[in-house]
């Protein structure tokens, strides 16, 4: 019979290869060491189990779009997923966004703001240490200045494009929104495991491994996904690699209004038809275990708030 001696407080054995996990509670998992099953031990997981997410709308734009982002409540920090607008958009439009809010047409307001919500919500925003982007597009990155302590995770590529932008890429980038400087954390371009056949980058500096980057690369140069486990089954944000969730439980791509999005936004990369074919089979596959999003999807918003 095994015994397991309870050790609170310690990180998970460096090589969890040598173990077998056969008991997970609350925050305790058991490790059962496969050649001395009699030295079992559980070990504290920290915030396995207890993440807490908060789904926010930080910007209505046009046909209703929204600006679905994630607040993650972890057991040290809170952890953003994309920021919406911030307040520089929200006072000074012109200079912030450029001329193309025009076009996506913000309801702009500091109530919608990432910041504002976060307060709301009670939390201390200098509790927001980590903010994770899909990608860098205005709508996406306008809320950074608002968290200039915060540590910024982008894929290397999405910086790469941002900063160098081609002149069809203008108009989406606008570095005003991160010239305070931020501190980036750049995953690179290769490497990563194995997500549900996806490659993701798991090793995110000051992250526990709740937290993945999952490049899904077509609407931008470096655009991703984030998935968080959240205790009770994953949650992807898939940014805009989709619009609506239609595509991907129908795995078609021209639906209504979304027909008429994708016909202004012009003839769509190989990469991103091929990534909602592959969001298409993850749901199909998986659906029962994670929930799939789009930033913009407003009834997905509303079915998860
Ligand atoms: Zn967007």
């Amino acid at each position: 019979m095994v015994v397991p001696l309870v050790v609170q407080d310690l990180p998970p054995p460096a090589d969890v290869s040598a173990f077998e996990t056969s008991a997970c509670a609350e925050k305790m998992i058991l490790y059962t060491p496969t050649r001395f099953p009699e030295q079992s031990v559980f070990f504290d997981l920290g915030i396995v189990g207890t993440v807490k997410v908060h789904h926010l709308n930080c910007g209505t734009m046009v046909m209703g779009m929204v600006d679905h982002c994630l607040l993650i409540e972890t057991a040290d920090c809170l952890v953003l997923v994309d920021t919406g607008f911030g307040l520089n958009c929200v006072r000074d439009p012109a200079r912030v966004l450029g001329w193309s809010r025009h076009v996506t047409r913000p309801r702009l307001a500091e109530r919608d703001t990432a910041i504002r919500q976060v307060a709301a919500l009670g939390y201390d925003p200098a509790d927001v240490r980590h903010i994770l982007l899909t990608h860098l597009d205005y709508d996406h990155a306008g809320g950074l200045a608002d968290f200039p302590w915060a540590t910024v995770h982008v894929r290397e590529p999405e910086f790469h494009a941002a900063s160098n932008p081609t002149l069809a890429e203008r108009p989406r980038y606008r570095p005003q929104q991160w010239a305070h400087g931020p501190k980036w954390a750049m995953s690179s371009a290769t490497g990563g495991e194995n997500w549900f056949g996806f490659q993701a980058v798991r090793e995110l500096p000051g992250l526990p491994a709740e937290f993945l980057v999952v490049p899904l690369v077509g609407h931008t140069r470096g655009h991703a996904g984030v998935a968080v486990d959240t205790g009770a089954g994953w949650l992807l944000h898939a940014g805009d690699a989709f619009l609506s969730d239609v595509e991907i439980r129908r795995n078609t791509m021209a639906v209504g209004v979304i027909g008429r999005v994708r016909g202004a936004m012009g003839s769509l990369p190989k990469t991103y038809v091929e990534n909602v074919a592959r969001l298409a089979e993850l749901h199909r596959a998986h659906g029962a275990e994670m929930t799939i999003f789009a930033s913009h999807d407003a009834a997905a918003f509303e079915r998860l708030r």
